[in-house]
């Protein structure tokens, strides 16, 4: 039996990790929005659950790109631990000329459209990791095998430009992954590929489809993500299903915050926090934004999964 499935945490479906009495961990909140190695973060799924055990908050997302699997591992660590995980997965898209990052929680890991769309995923982004390192190592020292050496979570890490900044930090070209981003990866570089993704309407209805709950991750990163969705736009993935807005997170200015919000009492959106955490790979702290519980409950109540640790 596959050991990601609801019934296996059905017996503790009910409080869900929000409302337990006297439990090891009431703590200040939830943060839905967290990256492991099996992206591009630098902590194990384990490692990534010991820690938001460790600094107290209520229960955590592990949230990696366009893909499921560290879900286990996480699971496993939770389950250790008695701690409340969220299953859940970033997902890469754009509506007409915006990036949009589809954060997608608790749906069913199995269906048939959401693999094939992880599996389509994963070929391009490849495809692109391999152009640009071919182009960047005609003129520095790293080449495939390196950025592949980057990839802790081998042939199961999905691959991205951080990967390629590590190689550059290894190989002494680069001070972090910061300075990378900023240069040699950067979009204005001659060596970059632009990343194609799937609609973001097709996105949020795969995954409704595969029961989960959906919003849209830093949507209102204004100053560093380039252009963010207008309330039209928003309105028609709301129409498509969308459940959450992430209003509360760091590139999120508080014009932005003031606007989503808004925006969310209108379209009956749950407005969301989450901490963007990759380990080492960005100044982001876990928790630095978190979730209340009562959003969280809406999220499990509209889910297939229900949370696991518990
Ligand atoms: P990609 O999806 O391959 O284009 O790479 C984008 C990823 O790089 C995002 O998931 C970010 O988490 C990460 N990223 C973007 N800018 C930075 C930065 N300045 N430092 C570290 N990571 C970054
Ligand atoms: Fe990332
Ligand atoms: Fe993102
Ligand atoms: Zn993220």
């Amino acid at each position: 039996m596959n050991d990601i499935q609801k019934s296996d945490f059905s017996s503790k479906a009910d409080n869900c990790g929000i409302s337990k009495t006297g439990a090891e961990y009431d703590g200040f909140g939830w943060d839905l929005h967290c990256h492991s190695s099996f992206s591009d973060g630098t902590c194990s799924p384990a490692e990534l659950v010991e820690k938001a055990a460790q600094i107290g908050l209520s229960g955590v997302a592990i949230t990696d790109h366009d893909t499921t699997a560290g879900w286990q591992q996480a699971a496993a660590a939770a389950q250790k631990l008695n701690f409340p995980l969220i299953r859940g997965t970033e997902i890469t898209s754009h509506f007409g000329r915006v990036s949009v990052h589809i954060l997608a929680w608790l749906y069913d890991p199995q269906n048939e459209a959401i693999c094939a769309l992880f599996d389509n995923l994963t070929k391009m982004r490849k495809e692109r990791i391999l152009l640009m390192t071919d182009k960047i190592s005609k003129d520095y020292p790293i080449d495939r095998e390196a950025v592949f050496a980057c990839m802790k979570s081998g042939d199961e890490t999905t691959p991205g430009r951080p990967h390629i900044a590590d190689a550059l930090v290894a190989a002494g070209v680069c001070e972090n992954r910061s300075q990378a981003f900023a240069g040699i990866i950067s979009p204005k570089s001659p060596y970059y590929v632009p990343a194609s993704s799937p609609d973001a309407v097709q996105v949020i209805k795969a995954v409704k489809n595969a029961c989960g709950a959906v919003g849209i991750a830093h949507s209102g990163a204004i100053y560093s993500r380039g252009p963010v969705l207008s309330e039209e736009q928003i309105e028609e993935l709301a129409d498509a299903g969308l459940d959450a807005l992430e209003i509360f997170h760091r590139d999120n200015p508080e014009e932005q915050r003031i606007r989503l919000k808004k925006i969310a009492g209108r379209l009956n959106l749950l407005a969301t926090a989450g901490s963007d955490w990759h380990g080492k790979g960005k100044i982001n702290r876990m928790g630095e934004n978190a979730s209340d519980s009562e959003t969280v409950r809406e999220i499990v109540k509209r889910s297939f999964l229900t949370v696991a640790g518990m």
